[in-house]
């Protein structure tokens, strides 16, 4: 099956049968308001780096939330 960063659309195949992981290596579901996205190895290390989303995620962040 194919995966795919919300991030910065970088897609992956990968088959969780033939590892037994439920995702790639490094990929990561992450809370970003309400929703669950997916995050590449890259992405979700800048997450990791920097204690912060990037500007894009920050957008969707901010786009998503209705409920003010
Ligand atoms: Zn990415």
């Amino acid at each position: 099956m194919q995966f795919q960063c919300k991030a910065c659309s970088t897609k992956i195949e990968y088959d969780p049968a033939i590892t037994l992981e439920a995702m790639p290596k490094g990929w990561r579901m992450h809370q970003i308001g309400t929703s669950r996205v997916l995050l590449c190895k890259s992405c979700g290390s800048q997450i990791d780096f920097n204690g912060e989303h990037s500007p894009y995620l920050k957008q969707m962040l901010t786009t998503g939330k209705n409920n003010t």
